[in-house]
């Protein structure tokens, strides 16, 4: 079954991890993946599970220090060749233009995997994948995948 528009309890970070990569097999191409919550709620679990999935090649580096870090898959997912991992925490909207945001969103056999989409509201493609995190105790996250 597919995972999208689904709502999922993990009681573990492998479980996150599981998840994330579940959903890698289902990708297609040009797709934004938009993921939001709290510190600590699995945001960053969950893209390395989704990244192995694709079969993006290691270190998984968050990109909080670097802005977006780039992933050129060795083998194909779906017609996805590349993976970019964006983090709008430091950003303004201006400036993420100016990065190339819509290039990336517009990569024909890329997807972006982007971190504080709330950060850039206003550059947001309505074509997303919105996913949003929420713990629900020390180890429990609950974890709504929706399809827009
Ligand atoms: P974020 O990127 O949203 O700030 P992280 O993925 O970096 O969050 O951190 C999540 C933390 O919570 C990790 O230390 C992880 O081990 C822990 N954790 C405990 N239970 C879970 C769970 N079910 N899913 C994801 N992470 C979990
Ligand atoms: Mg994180």
């Amino acid at each position: 079954m597919s995972t999208t528009n689904q709502k999922f309890i993990t009681h573990s970070a492998e479980e996150t991890r599981a998840l994330g990569r579940k959903l890698a097999r289902e990708i297609m191409p040009e797709t934004i993946l938009c993921l939001s919550g709290d510190l600590g709620a699995g945001k960053t679990t969950f893209t390395q599970g989704f990244l192995e999935g694709i079969g993006a090649e290691h270190p998984f580096m968050s990109p909080t220090f670097v802005i977006m870090k780039q992933y050129d898959l060795f083998a194909p997912v779906n017609g996805v060749e590349r993976a970019y991992h964006v983090d709008a925490y430091r950003v303004e909207s201006k400036d993420f233009e100016t990065i190339g945001f819509s290039e990336w969103c517009e990569d024909k056999k890329g997807i972006v995997i982007l971190e504080w989409p709330e950060r850039v509201a206003k550059l947001l493609p309505e074509k997303r994948i919105d996913i949003t995190f929420k713990s629900v105790s020390e180890n429990e996250r609950e974890i709504k995948i929706v399809s827009r």
